[in-house]
């Protein structure tokens, strides 16, 4: 209950867009009161948890950023947050996001930027800001976000916290509103390694609500967490992704030194460090701004002024639909609908979808190769520590590049981590190290990420 006073008092992060503190602590209250009458209670019981604002809650508002839906309130919960509530941790808020999850820096939410705790004048990351600023500012032990190129992963690395985006279909996208549904994925965001696996465990596992959900068991993610933090890593093969390492230019200097001192650790821990290319990489962040802004322009259809939030009268239905659509979405929801609606439009299918569906093929087996000689495979997460607030906003393409290392994982639906390397000696600033590995295999993750800790 301690854990959830004060809640109401502003912050200056802004990592909350909403906030329950009344239903936050009856759920602490009941679980206390259960605890005293020694009731069994599941692990994370009175844990308090934030949700990003993509997953619909029952009776708590969500937005998913977007101005569009602001006053929505849903009728029920998504398979996750379900799940949370059946885990007993009490939901604090809703974490604040880029619109509709576009974005890398929380610049694009209707209301209004998040802040890094390590900088205020900086980016948090995006489009999870929200959920990993709450961490970094002691807001939140534990809070959920969703990766589509790296909403998870990215925000971790620029505020020092720790981030994974599952398995594709190893957490249920039931109730999440979707940006690209064949790219998106829910996972947990943490300050250790365990936290995050202690929340994956909740979130995991086979969902009929979700015909895209894996049919097997949440991987043995808690047990590779303890197993990484008091083992060696005798016989692990490390794979340096050339493409993603630095090597190339475009990296900071003190990522690169970071970067560099992890694999250092890592080596004296025994693991072997090879280098692999994935030359298909190159490719990657230019098919998935195809593939991405497709889905999304797809998806974003059913927002039409009738079914969901806000209504903007015009004279004929087309006209209310067309008003609300442009009161309602932010400039960044609209220029990848327009890119969307293009690529896919006939006559460009072929040389745009169609290409970018090729590229996908492409990573998929540059993965395959690399995954055929290591364990796992490591870069930095990001290029830079976080750029200041205002720097990028108005270059898509600049804020495009800061995910470079992310995405390909997406576009493959293997799992990935971010973990905190320590701060750029330039300028002071977290700087992340990303962890891949093959499909259903996110228990490694645990495993190295634990051990590097
Ligand atoms: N920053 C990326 C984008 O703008 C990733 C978004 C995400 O993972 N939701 O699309």
């Amino acid at each position: 209950i301690a854990a959830v006073d004060g809640l109401d008092t502003p912050s200056a992060v802004h990592a909350f867009l909403h906030i329950d503190a009344e239903g936050a602590l009856e759920t602490a209250r009941a679980v206390d009161a259960d605890r005293a009458a020694g009731v069994e209670l599941p692990r994370l019981a009175g844990v308090p948890i934030g949700i990003k604002d993509v997953l619909v809650t029952q009776g708590l508002p969500t937005t998913a950023g977007s101005r569009i839906l602001e006053g929505w309130i849903p009728p029920y919960d998504a398979t996750v947050t379900r799940r949370v509530r059946e885990a007993r941790m009490p939901i604090l808020g809703k974490t604040n996001m880029d619109e509709f999850a576009m974005g890398s820096s929380t610049e694009h939410s209707g209301y209004g930027p998040t802040h890094n705790p390590w900088d205020l004048e900086r980016i948090p990351g995006g489009s999870g800001g929200g959920s990993a600023a709450a961490l970094a500012a002691f807001e939140a032990p534990l809070t959920i976000g969703s990766d589509t190129g790296g909403s998870i992963r990215q925000p971790a690395s620029v505020t020092a916290t720790v981030g994974v985006k599952p398995t594709y279909g190893g957490v249920s996208r039931y109730g999440a509103i979707a940006l690209a549904s064949s790219l998106d994925q829910l996972g947990p965001c943490g300050r250790t390694v365990l936290d995050t696996a202690l929340l994956h465990e909740v979130m995991g596992g086979h969902d009929v609500m979700d015909a895209t959900s894996l049919d097997e068991p949440v991987p043995p993610v808690v047990d590779a967490a303890l197993e990484g933090a008091r083992m060696d890593l005798t016989g692990v093969r490390v794979g340096v992704v050339r493409e993603l390492s630095g090597a190339e230019g475009g990296f900071q200097d003190g990522v690169k030194q970071r970067f560099e001192e992890s694999l250092e650790r890592l080596r004296g821990m025994g693991a072997e460090v090879v280098e692999v290319s994935c030359p298909s990489f190159e490719y990657a962040l230019a098919a998935y701004y195809v593939i991405l802004p497709s889905e999304a322009s797809s998806n974003l259809a059913k927002f039409d002024s009738v079914r969901f939030g806000i209504r903007v009268e015009g004279a004929t239905i087309e006209r209310t639909m067309a008003a609300t659509r442009a009161a309602g979405f932010g400039d960044e929801v609209k220029r990848r609908i327009i890119l969307g609606t293009y690529a896919l439009s006939a006559g460009y299918y072929d040389a745009y979808y169609g290409s970018a569906q090729k590229v996908r093929t492409l990573v998929q087996r540059d993965f395959d190769a690399a995954f055929a000689q290591c364990d796992v495979l490591v870069s930095p997460t990001t290029p830079t520590t976080p750029f200041k607030l205002g720097e990028r906003i108005d270059d898509p393409l600049a804020m495009y590049l800061n995910d470079i290392a992310t995405i390909p994982a997406n576009l493959a639906g293997i799992p990935g981590m971010s973990l905190p390397a320590g701060l750029a000696p330039e300028d002071g600033l977290p700087v992340g190290f990303q962890i891949l590995a093959p499909a259903r295999e996110d228990a490694r993750l645990y495993r190295i990420g634990a051990a590097l800790e």
